[in-house]
């Protein structure tokens, strides 16, 4: 069988239906692998062996029957611990899920399993999805496959680590801040963060509402594609997304359409904070992507310097309010009520939300409560409300001149497990590039600049940050540059 490091979607594809190995094997072969490889990296929180092999069987049979099978059938998946996967826990890295076990399917995960995806288990994540490290994980740490003494970023570092590894091929994680394409940047595989809209959130363990959106962690750009196109588009059950018809170019983007895109590089994101080895990298990959044939230019992005605190305020706020369904009756953690019993409902909510969550979470409930009080709500809230308008604006009015932007994902590459937990400011500090957009609703994708494997080097990715709703246009351009990277 081909090497697990070499496979990709479209491999899989074409080594399943010329019979070249069978789903079962293949997803037997990634649990072996996972088995030994794992016990270093910590990707997985849960693994589904049994669940996996028989959806790999269901897989098989149907080849043998001759039907037609779709590009994701039997490709081995890891899933973010914060998505249902009916009858598989769903911890979201938290000790207030520990003992939950999901009891539906997201809409991503109904669709992956309609289209024959196999899951091999949940990975590990900061905790509810708060943080950049996977540090705040309440069960573990992952650590980077390229060097097991850095931090693989987050929060779906699992997802991230684990495709890096080549313990699955491709993973779903969420983006509130830059959780899909951070850990994707450190760890040298794709991320994307589709349009806020385009991919349904029921069954997501929601972290602040307005800006979260599901998305896939894969090897190559083409595979984020394959992916994005399964599990994009309206759902009932959840009113924000929304029907957007994607054309032919989503999957096959033709060079002559790619090379009349115009890309800016806004000067914001180059002044300052990066440290030099990530600037050359992305230098280098804008010369690549010149080389193309496309234009590019520098633009500005004036309200850059306020998007962090306007995130600080508003994240914390939907925070607050969407931990507020965690009162520890619910979701069974009222098994793990200590001897000294409180009696009062209140004392109930005391023991469980103060052993439950952990530090970071605990912090930013105390910070949404804050900005969300009378007294403080103008000043705070509403204020940054206003700012994040003023940030959607700058990005409409540069998308009046360019059709895509160019910038990096994160300031370092990955940094030492533990160098930053002390500090949680030089932690948000790794979302800096990636949380413009999602307070602005924009796709974003992350693609390493070159390939890392073999070499003592720490992976660096660059951003494409599209139009709303023309993950088309970041997508061709990732397509073609991975071509001549
Ligand atoms: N690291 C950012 C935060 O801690 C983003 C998290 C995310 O995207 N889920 O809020």
């Amino acid at each position: 069988m081909t090497l697990l490091k070499d496979l990709t979607i479209k491999k899989i594809h074409d080594g399943l239906v010329n019979k070249e190995f069978t789903a079962f094997e293949l997803t037997k072969e990634f649990f072996d692998y996972i088995e030994t490889r794992d016990a270093e990296v910590q990707a997985y929180l849960s693994l589904d062996k049994v669940g996996a092999l028989a959806a790999a069987e269901q897989v098989d049979i149907a080849i043998a029957k001759g039907e037609e099978i779709g590009m994701l059938a039997g490709v081995p998946m890891a899933i973010k611990d914060n998505l249902l996967v009916k009858g598989l826990p769903a911890t979201a890295a938290s000790k207030m899920l520990e003992n939950y076990t999901a009891a539906y399917d997201a809409t991503v995960i109904k669709k992956l399993k309609e289209a024959g995806a196999i899951f091999l288990g949940k990975a590990n994540m900061d905790e509810f999805a708060m943080g950049s490290s996977t540090e705040n994980s309440a069960f573990k740490a992952t650590k980077n496959p390229h060097d097991l003494e850095r931090v693989p970023g987050g929060s779906s570092g699992g997802s991230a680590a684990a495709v890096a590894a080549h313990m699955a091929v491709a993973a779903l994680g969420t983006d509130t801040g830059g959780s899909i394409r951070q850990p994707a940047s450190l760890c040298g595989v794709v991320g994307l963060k589709p349009t806020y809209g385009a991919v349904s959130r029921s069954g997501a363990i929601a972290m602040a509402s307005s800006l979260d959106q599901i998305g896939p962690l894969t090897k190559t750009v083409e595979d984020a594609a394959i992916v994005f196109s399964v599990i994009k588009g309206k759902d009932p059950l959840d009113a924000t997304s929304v029907d957007v018809v994607y054309g032919d170019e989503l999957l096959n983007p033709k060079l002559e359409d790619i090379k009349k895109l115009r890309i800016g590089l806004p000067k914001e994101y180059f002044i300052e904070g990066m440290d030099d080895y990530t600037k050359g990298e992305i230098n280098k990959a804008i010369e690549k992507i010149k080389s193309l044939g496309i234009e590019v230019k520098e633009i500005s992005l004036p309200n850059t310097k306020h998007a962090l605190s306007c995130y600080y305020i508003i994240m914390p706020a939907e925070v607050s309010s969407n931990m507020a369904r965690f009162d520890g009756i619910r979701y069974s953690r009222l098994d793990a009520l200590q001897e000294n019993e409180p009696k009062t409902l209140l004392g109930i909510y005391h023991e469980q939300r103060g052993q439950g969550f952990g530090k970071e979470v605990r912090r930013r409930i105390m910070l949404g409560t804050y900005v969300l009080s009378s007294g403080y709500y103008d000043a705070y809230y509403a204020k940054a409300q206003k700012v994040r308008k003023l940030i959607k604006e700058d990005f409409d009015n540069a998308f009046k001149e360019v059709d895509v932007i160019l910038t990096p994902v994160s300031p370092t590459a990955a940094f030492k497990i533990g160098e930053k937990t002390s500090d949680p400011l030089q932690m948000y500090l790794s979302d800096i590039f990636t949380l413009t957009l999602n307070l602005a609703g924009l796709p974003g994708i992350s693609i390493p600049v070159k390939q890392y494997e073999g070499t003592s080097e720490l992976p660096v990715g660059f951003q494409l940050v599209g139009k709303a709703f023309r993950e088309a246009d970041i997508l061709g351009i990732g397509q073609f540059y991975e071509r001549i990277r």
